[in-house]
C-alpha cells in the first residue's frame, strides 16, 4: 500500500531563506494532512466486511468529518459511515484505525509533546510553545490533564517495578 502526496510552492519575489522556510513548513503541513487523509482512505478501502457479523454486504452511507490533533497541527479528515445490510449494524470504516486516539482525538506524538512542554513551563506558556512549534492549538486544561495522566502512568510503572 502506497500513497503519494506532492506540493508546489510559490516563492516570493523578495525575502531570504527565513521567509521561504515558513512557507515550506506551511505547505509541508498541508501535505502531511493530505497524507493522513490518504492513509484513512487506504484503511477504509481494505474494510470489506462488517466488524460485527463479518457479512460482506456493507453499504457506504456518506461521510463524517473528524478533527484530529496531531504533532504537526489540527487535521480535519473525512471518514466513511457504513451500514451492514445483513445485521443492520452502523459503523465508521476507520473506527479501528482511529480508536487509539481516544476521546481527546490526539495522537501519541502530540500528547508526548504536551507533557514534555508542560514539564518545562507553565501550562499557559506550554500552550504558546505548542502553537509555535507544532502549529496546533491545545488548551491549558488539556495540557494539565495530559500531565496528570502521565504522572499516573509513571506511578503505575513504579509500583510494577
Ligand atoms: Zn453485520
Amino acid at each position: 500500500m502506497q500513497i503519494t502526496v506532492s506540493f508546489s510552492l510559490d516563492l516570493p519575489e523578495s525575502g531570504d531563506i527565513n521567509t521561504v522556510e515558513s512557507l515550506v513548513v506551511e505547505a509541508g503541513r498541508r501535505a502531511m494532512a493530505e497524507a493522513i487523509q490518504g492513509s484513512v482512505q487506504a484503511y477504509e478501502e481494505q474494510m470489506k466486511t462488517c466488524p460485527r457479523c463479518s457479512g460482506t454486504d456493507i453499504r457506504n452511507m456518506g461521510l463524517d468529518q473528524r478533527v484530529l490533533l496531531m504533532s504537526f497541527g489540527r487535521v480535519v479528515i473525512s471518514t466513511r459511515r457504513m451500514r451492514c445490510n445483513q445485521c443492520k449494524y452502523r459503523f465508521r470504516a476507520a473506527d479501528g484505525y482511529l480508536a487509539c486516539l481516544g476521546e481527546i482525538h490526539m495522537t501519541a506524538a502530540l500528547a508526548q509533546a504536551c507533557t514534555v512542554t508542560g514539564m518545562l513551563c507553565s501550562y499557559d506558556n506550554a500552550v504558546k510553545v505548542l502553537a509555535k512549534l507544532c502549529g496546533v492549538r491545545v488548551s491549558a486544561e488539556q495540557v494539565r490533564r495530559l500531565m496528570q495522566r502521565s504522572e499516573m502512568l509513571d506511578n503505575t510503572n513504579h509500583v510494577q517495578v
